[in-house]
């Protein structure tokens, strides 16, 4: 049987903010669910993308006083931190205003017009006769027709929930330069979504069981009935689509229509396939071959905001387009924090996925999290701070990564590191253990990774029933009882490996490290039927996961310290804050170039708080170790001791001033909670402190901070 070939997508975030947690939960979806597929041999391509365009970006940078191409650039940049600290891999992550997206968006838009099914139509709109454009009905306010609240949106009110047309407005003025907007006649273009031709399809593709979860066909259904619109008269089916707006917009061009552009919605799907092609592009692989191959499937994780747009007007495109049409539209809920306590202001922003990673929390215990909590449903999920504890703590750990550590140790101690012969009863727990695979291997291609993480669980209470059956720690102390202690712990190794395994697709980095361990290759699913067998021999235990301490909860959940917090003067006399002001104030005018003005070739940063400060946390930590970094000249490999009873791995860029010897032994002062980063040479667990000027080709050097004698490993520096 050849392998399944396989293109995801996650929908496309929009250009003008950092990720939350609703984006990391369905990256983290995806990403286990093409784990789990390339676990069975599937060829997956997983491609993301910004949505770069449309009115909101186009003003945004405005605002910025950038170009919406460095405008989405810049947002684009943040993007790696969150994908990298959750371990989320897209084989590719492009935006939607690439060149590829452009010609796609209008060959498709060329190919739909010539099926007939785009149409011209003149509308009436507010028009902003100072920016000289038409107005978004976001950028539309005015007083609310029925409560009469001021400065009320143009499509609905936030006092009373009423929803209504923009014309409705009492007063309605422009927020973008406060004129009062004037209506006007455009053309615009539609998409003949009230085709009978396009009411037929949509009706099997969304109701024939095949492509999307029964209760997202079941709201979908409801959509195609009878409805009252708002003049009083009703409507059956679904209405066209306006897919065009008038320049200025930061868009695609619509062809042979100047001033025309496409709607931020009609190119952002699209932005799907101009991603792949952009991949294929950079791999010199042909897209149109690639797309024509009748077996390729191609799968959207969405979330259940944006379902109109990805089950009516995406299918509808692609199939009289004359392209191929998703094979599923996979809908998720949304998540909510502490039982929907996210919007209390008291409370913060909710679960900021930055600050997880900064607080030094495994991205692991997160992907376990969510994964035991989704189940395959467009279903509310609950991030619960004592649930996501009891989750990590007493299941992950207390069930699964103690298997590993309790046997672990006789394995190296008592027999060198080499397993030995399973008897009987080992061999019948691990028949019961891989007997559950292709049960587990459904539950993810179901996305019910809840079931998955459940039957995995349950195995581990099968494991370690066996381990307090047999007390390897008691075999230990006995006489003659060397051969089953070596049985026992040999089974419990192997039931390990084949668990890892199982939770493989949800802990990609643990159990990589548990590779590492057994000493075996990275490992597919089929791979739980090829035992270790007596006399492979393992690697030397390393600890595996921590506990979440419930301190990290505490402070990933505390509301965001107040802007303006009291100071205090180095030395701690007064506690009058300086303004911003006056500290500014008293330097000389930026750019003056003098020593005064830029100690060290840079001005000094804007003030900050104590409470600022504290947030930065700073060690002192012994260098055990040094060593030079092959295929770098400036980077030194360092082990540091900052008293946590394990080392860490912290490179640093002062390659040109050391040599490794000169620093071994020595005491310097590390960043101990900056988020984890990857490197091309390995993970760099935090920064070194060092000195240099500004202008390193002015005044080269850099200069590893050492403190006075006295200080010790792990004293925080205040
Ligand atoms: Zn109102």
């Amino acid at each position: 049987m050849s392998p399944r070939k396989i293109f995801v997508t996650t929908a496309l975030p929009y250009a003008n903010g950092n990720f939350h947690i609703g984006h990391i939960m369905e990256y983290i979806q995806a990403d286990t669910w093409v784990r789990a597929q390339r676990m069975q041999g599937s060829e997956v391509n997983f491609v993301g993308a910004d949505d770069a365009h449309g009115a909101p970006i186009m003003i945004a940078a405005e605002k910025a006083g950038k170009t919406p191409q460095q405008f989405v650039a810049d947002i684009a940049a943040g993007r790696k931190q969150y994908l990298e600290g959750f371990h989320i891999a897209f084989d590719n992550w492009s935006n939607t205003d690439s060149p590829e997206n452009h010609e796609l968006s209008k060959q498709i838009y060329l190919d739909l017009k010539q099926a007939g099914f785009i149409e011209t139509r003149t509308i009436e709109q507010f028009f902003d006769p100072e920016k000289n454009m038409f107005l978004p009905d976001r950028f539309i306010k005015g007083e609310c027709p029925r409560c009469h609240a001021k400065d009320q949106y143009g499509d609905n009110c936030e006092v009373c929930s009423s929803v209504y047309a923009p014309t409705d407005l009492i007063n309605p003025y422009s927020a973008l330069s406060g004129a009062r907007p004037e209506l006007k006649t455009s053309e615009h273009f539609f998409f003949k979504l009230s085709d009978p031709r396009a009411m037929a399809f949509l009706t099997e593709w969304t109701q024939d069981g095949q492509h999307v979860q029964p209760e997202v066909a079941a709201k979908i259904k409801e959509w195609f009935g009878v409805r009252t619109n708002p003049d009083g008269t009703t409507s059956e089916g679904l209405d066209d689509w306006d897919i065009s707006r008038d320049a200025p917009y930061f868009g695609i061009e619509i062809p042979d229509a100047p001033g025309k552009y496409f709607y931020v919605w009609l190119d952002a799907p699209v932005g799907y396939l101009a991603s792949l092609k952009n991949l294929l592009n950079q791999r010199g692989e042909d897209y149109d071959a690639y797309m024509a191959d009748p077996s390729l499937e191609q799968y959207h994780f969405i979330g259940k905001d944006i379902i109109t747009f990805h089950t009516l007007f995406w299918p509808a495109m692609l199939k009289f387009s004359g392209r191929k049409t998703p094979t599923k539209v996979c809908v998720h809920g949304f998540m909510t924090v502490n039982n929907g306590e996210k919007m209390s202001k008291s409370r913060g922003t909710g679960l900021d996925p930055l600050k997880y990673l900064a607080l030094g929390m495994n991205p692991e215990w997160l992907r376990y999290y969510i994964g035991a909590k989704l189940n395959g449903r467009n279903e509310d999920i609950d991030f619960n701070a004592g649930d996501f504890m009891l989750r990590v703590n007493a299941d992950l750990i207390g069930k699964y990564v103690n298997i590993a550590s309790r046997a672990a140790g006789f394995i190296a101690k008592r027999f060198e590191g080499r397993l030995g012969e399973v008897s009987a009863d080992g061999q019948a727990l691990l028949a019961l253990l891989r007997g559950q695979k292709n049960a587990i291997v459904a539950a993810y291609e179901a996305r019910d990774t809840a079931r998955a993480a459940r039957e995995a669980m349950q195995l581990c209470d099968r494991v370690n029933e066996y381990v307090d059956a047999n007390k390897p720690w008691e075999l230990a102390k006995k006489e003659g009882m060397e051969a089953r202690l070596h049985d026992v712990c040999s089974t419990c190794i192997e039931a390990f490996r084949i668990l890892t395994i199982y939770l493989k697709p949800m802990l990609p980095q643990l159990a990589a490290n548990v590779a590492n361990f057994l000493i075996v290759p990275p490992e597919q699913f089929a791979d739980v039927d090829k035992p270790l067998g007596a006399g492979h021999q393992i690697g030397q235990y390393q600890h595996l996961m921590q506990r979440v301490d419930e301190k990290q909860l505490d402070a990933l959940f505390e509301p965001p310290a107040a802007p303006v917090a009291e100071a205090v003067k180095p030395g701690g006399e007064s506690n009058q804050a300086p303004t911003l002001g006056a500290a500014a104030s008293s330097l000389p005018p930026e750019g003056a170039g003098s020593a005064l003005g830029r100690p060290g070739g840079e001005a000094i940063a804007p003030t900050i708080t104590i409470d600022d400060f504290a947030k930065i946390d700073l060690r002192i930590a012994k260098i055990v170790e040094c060593k030079a970094v092959e295929g770098s000249t400036k980077l030194l490999q360092l082990t540091l001791d900052a008293g946590e009873g394990r080392m860490r791995n912290v490179f640093s860029g002062i390659a040109s001033m050391y040599q490794p010897e000169q620093l071994v032994g020595k005491l310097t002062v590390l960043v101990a909670n900056l988020a984890p980063r990857k490197m091309k040479f390995g993970i760099s667990e935090g920064m070194v402190l060092a000195a240099s000027h500004a202008d390193e080709k002015a005044q080269p050097g850099i200069y590893v901070l050492e403190p006075f004698p006295g200080a010790e490993p792990g004293m925080r520096i205040h």
